[in-house]
């Protein structure tokens, strides 16, 4: 009889200890266990030799279903890690990085897939099988005869025979397997490249010297500058090591591209792309490639951070400073910050990547704990030219300043790409009555309801509330109601009416959310059958478009003042993105921003193209007011039906807190920014410290104060390193 403890996917913070038959149960395979009325697979995190719950008591595991771990020691420690890091329950979080279809209980009995003998059942003399059990006997030598034999055909033998499986495995004999995997491919020589410029020969040889050993490395190229070529390279370095690579992206979005340049440049080398848009089992089948390292390059979303790789050599983060490799909900981790602790449990080093850094990792590079390389210059292309258009001398009609429209109109009739970025989809962000003043608010948001003219709706962006558009005001019955402010299709209609003749391409989540969608539109602005493209966020990242030589910005004072202390860092990054997508090809770039704060020292920034002034002007600004990364934030966020109860919640949570004597500042609770959504109200409570030790010492000695006073109406999470307020 053996022990193990298992961690399940079930809403208790804690680990569920089992008795088990199976003496060859490991640390890391999936076991088949009751629970309450249910059957649910959990992965074995150890193997105690007692439990709290007297043995009498524990219920006995159905099957353990992986011989060879599903999870290695390194994967489970890379998962402990984040699990108390994040002050996560540990099962929660092994379960979260699982693929669903590994986790789902198929048929009445799940059952694993194939058999083998142990040490002790090949070591094992048919002879010495009494000679009336024909089915053992029978059994034995057919597995002696074979590597691995599958569970259909053993059932097929009949009960006897699945009887003698059973007492196989209870006496430690017979063990589950996976059936053996083809062989990796070969390496074959990578297809040639362009020839490296100076710079990104410099950052290749520098990162190709570390292999083997953790290395933090900061690429900080500017836009254009050839980052992708330095990643396939170091890359390069690390198949011919025989490693695994692990490349993170920001975006589903991103990943078509990227992927095909990585399968055109190693013919022949078992790429796995993983993301969210894939169905279960193409999921579950890639994550098991990586796994059994037949992949050698892997491709993926946050969450592919924990596919495990037995032979990881490299871990590339592109974008480094993406806020989608912050998880927002439920287990909240920050993949960027996981990779790096990744590259150190594992030995290898870890590249990240972006034009923009996150002033975390810039501190980190200036400070000398990352090695920075640096990529000054575009290749083939000088940067281009950013101006501001101040809107309090030249009045913008319908959200475009007449310059803006001059500049479009001066490309199209050379026949070159605009682009118009706007941060807003839908028409316009709110309707209004002309005559009692009100507005379409989401009643279940602290939000506007955003105008759909084309489709005559008004939609809540944050809780999908959807109706018609009124034809009269709710209020005072009054058929005097306008759209307020621009979305992206307002901004269509407007370059329509300057441009009838134009092919103009609205590109926002409204219009890439057929499969595909985005692909085809890239073919077509790269195919030049299109002449103005309108969009949002999706335009700015990292496409390379060399018949676009003019962007326009629309309405980026919007995100200039905001409660989050990280506005103005991400308001820059995403103009930098955005301004870095005009000029790669042969004509220089033209960058024009409306705004009615020219003098901002934002704007002032970006026009320089000055990215470390800022970054240490900024970071200055955070160490005067004690904000990250001079400082380590957690958030306890709580909601229920009103703010009132998350507050008295979170009221009690902090008398809890300071009752604990810690060595760190605990805030008052306050409501959240946007208070309200979806129906449920919001609050927040601040902890910080400037060690990081101290904060995570504190969190856990918080949480279980946290569990006990919860109340059914609230319901919480701890945020560690909160990306949002
Ligand atoms: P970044 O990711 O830094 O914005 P990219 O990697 O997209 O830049 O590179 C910009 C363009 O320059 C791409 O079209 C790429 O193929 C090209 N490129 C990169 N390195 C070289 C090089 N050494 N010689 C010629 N072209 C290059
Ligand atoms: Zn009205
Ligand atoms: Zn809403």
């Amino acid at each position: 009889m053996t022990l193990i403890r298992v961690a399940l996917d079930v809403p208790v913070a804690r680990l569920f200890d089992y008795r088990c038959d199976d003496r060859a149960a490991q640390i890391g395979a999936r076991v088949l266990v009751p629970f309450g009325r249910q059957k649910l697979i959990g992965i074995i995190v150890a193997r105690p030799d007692i439990s709290e719950v007297p043995e009498a008591k524990l219920k006995r595991a159905l099957s353990v279903l992986d011989a060879e771990p599903l999870l290695g020691r390194a994967d489970l420690r890379l998962l402990e890690f984040a699990a108390d890091y994040y002050v996560h329950p540990l099962g929660a979080v092994i379960m979260a990085t699982v693929p669903a279809a590994l986790r789902r209980v198929r048929s009445r009995e799940e059952k694993p897939t194939a058999y083998a003998l142990t040490a002790a059942g090949a070591a094992a003399d048919v002879a010495t099988l009494p000679p009336r059990a024909r089915a053992q006997r029978e059994l034995l030598a057919l597995l002696q005869d074979h590597p691995a034999i599958t569970h259909g055909a053993i059932a097929a033998l009949g009960a006897a025979t699945r009887k003698a499986l059973q007492t196989f495995i209870t006496q430690g004999w017979v063990q589950t397997t996976i059936l053996p995997q083809d062989k990796p491919a070969t390496m074959s020589t990578p297809a040639a490249g362009p020839a490296l410029t100076a710079e990104q020969n410099t950052a290749v040889e520098t990162i190709t010297a570390t292999l083997g050993t953790y290395q933090p490395v900061l690429l900080w190229g500017i836009t254009g500058s050839g980052k992708t070529e330095v990643y396939l390279h170091v890359i390069a370095a690390a198949l011919s090591r025989e490693t695994q690579v692990l490349l993170l992206v920001p975006e589903i979005a991103l990943t078509p591209q990227l992927e095909s340049l990585v399968i055109a440049r190693f013919p022949g080398i078992p790429v796995a792309t993983l993301h969210s848009g894939l169905a279960d089992g193409e999921r579950a089948t890639r994550w098991q490639d990586a796994r059994n390292g037949r992949a050698r390059i892997v491709l993926g979303t946050r969450l592919s951070a924990f596919t495990p790789l037995p032979d990881l050599g490299l871990i590339i983060v592109d974008e480094e400073h993406d806020t989608s490799f912050k998880q927002g909900e439920g287990f909240r981790y920050s993949a960027r910050d996981l990779a790096v602790v990744r590259a150190r449990q594992a030995g290898v080093p870890v590249v990240l990547g972006s034009a923009t850094p996150a002033l975390e990792t810039y501190r980190n590079a200036v400070d000398h704990r990352y090695q920075l390389l640096t990529l000054p210059e575009r290749i083939n292309a000088r940067p281009p030219v950013i101006s501001c258009i101040d809107l309090r001398h030249e009045k913008a009609i319908d959200g475009l300043s007449p310059r803006l429209i001059a500049a479009i109109g001066k490309r199209i009739s050379r026949n070159e790409q605009s682009m118009v970025f706007i941060n807003r989809r839908g028409y316009a962000p709110v309707l209004m009555c002309g005559s009692c003043g009100w507005m379409s608010d989401c009643k279940r948001c602290s939000a506007k309801l955003v105008v759909h003219l084309r489709e005559r709706r008004l939609r809540c962006h944050h809780c999908g509330h959807d109706s018609a558009v009124p034809s009269a005001c709710p209020d005072c019955g009054d058929a005097d109601l306008a759209p307020v402010g621009q979305g992206t299709q307002r901004i269509e209609a407007a370059l329509a009416k300057h441009f009838p003749k134009a092919r103009i391409l609205r590109v926002d989540r409204d219009t890439t959310r057929r499969k595909d969608a985005w692909q085809d539109m890239r073919s077509r602005i790269r195919e030049r059958t299109v002449d103005i493209l309108v969009g949002t966020q999706i335009l700015a990242k990292g496409h390379d478009f060399p018949h676009l030589n003019l962007v326009g910005v629309v309405n980026a004072d919007g995100m200039l003042y905001s409660n989050d202390f990280r506005a103005a860092e991400r308001l820059y990054a995403l103009l930098t993105q955005v301004a870095g997508r005009a000029g790669r090809g042969d004509q220089q770039g033209e960058v024009l921003v409306q705004t009615e704060f020219v003098d901002h020292p934002l704007y002032a920034a970006l026009r320089d193209q000055d990215f470390d002034a800022y970054a240490r002007s900024l970071l200055a600004e955070r160490r005067q007011a004690g904000f990250p990364p001079y400082v380590h934030q957690a958030l306890l966020r709580a909601e229920a039906r009103t703010v009132d109860i998350a507050l008295h919640f979170l009221a009690q949570a902090a008398r809890n807190a300071r009752r604990l004597k810690p060595a760190v500042t605990v805030y008052d609770p306050v409501p959240a920014n946007m208070m309200r959504k979806s129906g449920r109200e919001r609050a927040q409570l601040l902890v910080q410290s400037p060690s990081r030790a101290d904060l995570r010492t504190f969190l856990n000695a918080w949480r279980p104060y946290l569990a006990e006073t919860a109340s059914t109406a609230a319901r919480w999470s701890l945020d560690v390193d909160p990306a949002e307020f």
